[in-house]
């Protein structure tokens, strides 16, 4: 089996590059693509068993931010041009927070991103960009439906949820970050949108719920209660199956997007 190991630090992708090549696993090091080139770190494709990969990392004082199964079959990644430099004069230096599965499509993959630098007076700018999606000025926060991804921006990050494999969420960070920047170069042509949007369907929020229609939450199944909560006629509290500890992660990630959305 291999995975893909992700790094926040250079110190620490260093540290596990110099590890591996002495150990009986093989590893091979993963470029960021060339038109996401600079917004976060390489990464390590490593052989070897998941739990044997994290406590050996560990030993080492190691801390990777995400580690996925490989999905075998190579794309080619020589697509689009390296960002222009203005990014980085906004963003200033980027870091991959968080790689994992999807919470609410373990088949995909999350990541969030996260800036050196504010960027929250661009949002109203990219929010007259972008048609529909949820906006809140007063965060500011933009949330949007990008197929099967959902994909959102607060101040200082950019999160890809649901995100194909590891090329699709280079090439949709690589569209964020153009987003960014048109807002930047647009700036003094566009208006701020000051009126909030709540435009993410219901089925976001179905998607981090356990599914079992027990109907506990008073409703008939999983989806109504979805769309009771998105509606504001419904506290996700009511959820009792949510509150247990195997569906923490899922509660956070719909708490997190109920604000992102301006709900409750
Ligand atoms: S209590 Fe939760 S799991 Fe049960 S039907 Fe309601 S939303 Fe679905």
């Amino acid at each position: 089996m291999a995975y893909v190991i992700f790094f926040s630090r250079d110190t620490d992708f260093q540290a596990a590059r110099d590890y591996f090549p002495a150990t009986t696993n093989y590893s091979e090091v993963l470029e960021v693509p060339k038109f996401c080139q600079g917004l976060a770190l390489p990464s390590l494709l490593v052989s070897g068993t998941k739990e044997g990969l994290l406590s050996e990392l560990a030993e080492l004082g190691v801390k990777p931010c995400g580690l996925i199964r490989h999905q075998s079959g190579k794309k080619d990644i020589r697509l689009g041009s390296t960002p222009n430099e203005a990014w980085r004069a906004i963003l200033g230096e980027t870091n991959l927070r968080i790689m994992r599965q999807s919470v609410s499509d373990p088949q995909k993959l999350h990541g969030e991103i996260l800036a050196e630098k504010n960027f929250g007076y661009l949002i109203p700018l990219m929010a007259c960009l972008i048609k529909g999606g949820a906006y809140r000025p007063e965060i500011p926060s933009l949330a949007l439906e990008e197929g099967h991804r959902l994909i959102a921006f607060s101040p200082q990050e950019i999160f890809i949820s649901r995100a194909s494999d590891v090329l699709d969420f280079w090439i949709n960070l690589r569209r964020c970050v153009d987003l960014i920047c048109e807002a930047q170069e647009k700036r003094s042509f566009l208006s701020p949108v000051t009126e909030p949007r709540q435009g993410i369907s219901a089925i976001e929020i179905f998607r981090r719920l356990p599914s079992t229609n027990c109907g506990q939450c008073g409703k008939a199944n999983c989806m109504e209660f979805a769309v009771a909560v998105c509606t504001g006629k419904g506290e996700l509290e009511d959820c009792t199956p949510l509150r247990d500890e195997p569906w923490s992660e899922h509660k956070t990630s719909a708490l997190w997007l109920l604000r992102t959305i301006g709900v409750g």
